[in-house]
């Protein structure tokens, strides 16, 4: 059969990309129209210490009528590239802070939200007028806003990224950096620059009870963080198994599916409602 279709090789290759060129343009199209008319949702997916909510990521979802949910993974990087990131992180950052007031107003829940920006947003001007903007339209106190940002920021222009990040840091916000191990390595600015939190990227977290070459990289990474007085936050943790080496190797927080995937803001009330305080525990 695969001899048959031999000569079609090059032939079937050029249509798949063809395909995937028109499938592109397509997400942006519909991307356009999204962000015109508001079509994205907010889930929410807790972090936990000692089965108490520490913080609430809010990730966005978008569901287009027809081509039906695409992942963040790829339309964040297609709205990067055309420009529409801005306008995206604004409608999280805005719809975050008013949800976590709301859960706070309402006695369900005291704890920071934690939001993800774009590497994108760090060489605008406008990132924090637009912060302080949340802020101020949610009524919301500044250390309960987390912002989750990856070390790719620090790729482009380090002193400008962190002379934002030391305003960000008066205006009282806390700042985590995401997906931690990933890509750059960020170990000079961590070294440098006043985080509150790293997130370890799941690629170190999966399957860490089984792996001793990954649990010694990562528990070498708890202590330098540590060192550095840096909460650390495993994500994408999903069994037990690699809850419990983490846990014993001294992680601060949990993120993954074992405790909870991301769940819409009905659910996520519903949860809060049902939990006993001391799961929405206030975090000093
Ligand atoms: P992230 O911030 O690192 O979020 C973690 C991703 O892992 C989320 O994917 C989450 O649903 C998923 N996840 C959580 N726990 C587990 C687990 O136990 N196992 C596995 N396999 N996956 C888990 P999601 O929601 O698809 O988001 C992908 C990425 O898109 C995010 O990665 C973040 O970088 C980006 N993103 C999401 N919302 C926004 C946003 O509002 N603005 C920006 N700039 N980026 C966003
Ligand atoms: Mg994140
Ligand atoms: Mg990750
Ligand atoms: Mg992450």
């Amino acid at each position: 059969n695969s001899k048959e279709k031999g000569g079609n090789c090059i032939q079937f290759f050029n249509e798949s990309m063809r395909n995937s060129f028109q499938e592109r343009l397509e997400i942006e199209h519909s991307l356009r129209l999204a962000v015109d008319k508001g079509q994205f949702e907010l889930y929410f997916q807790p972090k936990t210490r000692m089965n108490s909510v520490t913080s609430m990521e809010a990730l966005l979802r978008w569901k287009d009528p027809q081509l039906g949910y695409v992942s963040p993974a790829t339309f964040i990087p297609i709205a990067e590239e055309i420009g529409l990131i801005l306008q995206i992180d604004e409608w999280s950052l805005f719809m975050a802070c008013k949800q976590n007031k709301e859960w706070q107003d309402e006695g369900l829940l005291h704890v920071p939200i934690s939001v993800n920006i774009s590497a994108k947003h760090f060489q605008q001007d406008s990132l924090i007028p637009l912060i302080k903007k949340a802020l101020e339209l949610s009524g919301m106190e500044p250390r309960y806003l987390k912002l989750e940002i990856t070390e790719s920021v620090f790729i482009k222009d380090p002193l400008q990224v962190a002379e934002v990040i030391y305003r960000l840091k008066q205006l009282g916000v806390l700042i985590s950096i995401d997906d931690f191990g990933k890509g750059y390595s960020s170990m000079y600015q961590l070294l440098q620059l006043p985080f509150d939190e790293i997130k370890i990227d799941r690629q170190f977290i999966t399957d860490i009870h089984q792996d001793e070459k990954k649990a010694l990289l990562v528990k070498s990474i708890f202590d330098i963080a540590h060192g550095l007085h840096l909460n650390v936050v495993a994500e994408g943790v999903e069994c037990e198994a690699e809850r419990d080496r983490l846990l014993q190797m001294g992680c601060d927080e949990i993120q993954g599916y074992l405790f909870s995937p991301p769940v819409n803001k009905d659910a996520m009330r519903k949860f809060l409602a049902e939990a006993d305080d001391q799961l929405v525990r206030v975090p000093d």
